[in-house]
């Protein structure tokens, strides 16, 4: 993993299953997307990567929320208050779900 991220660029890494990017609006922020079968998905078609589901980036002072589909990043509106700790507690129950099913293989 490079240590300066450039802009506009996508970074998988196989080994650690994440992707890394610059926050697309423009703030420098380091995007870190875990791959997961609860977490995010890529998809690579033998020329673009689209990667689901979309980015909220609620940590972040841009607050930014988007989606990369095939190379190209698509800007959704802001995510409200209750979305977002809806969106939070949702995705922890599912992680706790994902880890549960994977402990007893
Ligand atoms: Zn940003």
């Amino acid at each position: 993993m490079p240590t300066e991220l450039e802009e506009g660029i996508l970074y998988v890494s196989m080994e650690f299953g994440t992707v890394i990017h610059k926050c697309p609006c423009g703030c420098g922020q380091k995007v870190v997307t875990p791959l997961s079968p609860v977490g995010w998905q890529l998809s690579y078609d033998g020329d673009t990567i689209t990667l689901t589901p979309s980015i909220g980036n609620w940590s972040f002072v841009c607050q930014s929320h988007y989606w990369i589909i095939n190379n190209v990043v698509q800007h959704a509106l802001k995510w409200k208050k209750n979305p977002i700790e809806k969106g939070r507690k949702n995705e922890q129950k599912s992680q706790k779900k994902y880890y549960r099913n994977k402990s007893k293989k």
